[in-house]
């Protein structure tokens, strides 16, 4: 019976829109990395072809490095060559928001964290099929779980 109800468990928890999470920059910046403030809350980029994880091809789950949402599963990751990790599809649509970004002088689609509001990456028209989206995400903003 309670292997049955945590079976049931997770599924659910995966699609349930993640709650809402709210804390002062000073809070950010004691929690995080000087790197991870700079990319997750700043929206700084890491230099290409340096993320721990662009070349990670490990099965397991993205979840968000600041307030720990699932984000992005392996299955849906891709060698896109961007330097960069890059993936197809989220984890849950709920999961992340898009936001027009026109800095540095280009029209691109921002993703962030749906829960904390935090920098992940941009979005593209580019990616391979069933999607065609490329979402081209910061190592630094993502913690990688292993399947067992
Ligand atoms: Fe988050």
């Amino acid at each position: 019976m309670k292997k049955i109800f945590i079976a049931l468990m997770f599924p659910l928890a995966a699609l349930a829109v993640p709650p809402k999470i709210v804390k002062s920059e000073a809070e950010w910046k004691k929690q995080l990395t000087p790197q991870e403030y700079a990319v997750l809350r700043q929206a700084a980029t890491e230099p290409a072809y340096t993320g721990k994880y662009e070349k990670n091809h490990e099965k397991g789950t993205y979840f968000c490095a600041a307030c720990g949402t699932e984000l992005f599963k392996s299955e849906t990751k891709f060698d896109s060559g961007c330097g960069w990790p890059a993936f197809f599809a989220v984890a849950a649509k709920d999961h992340v928001v898009l936001l027009k970004d026109e800095s540095h002088g280009m029209s691109r689609v921002e993703v962030r964290c749906a829960a904390c509001n935090s920098h992940l990456g941009h979005v593209f028209e580019d990616g391979p099929q069933p999607t065609g989206l490329r979402y081209c995400i910061n190592s630094v903003s993502l913690k990688f779980k292993p399947a067992r």
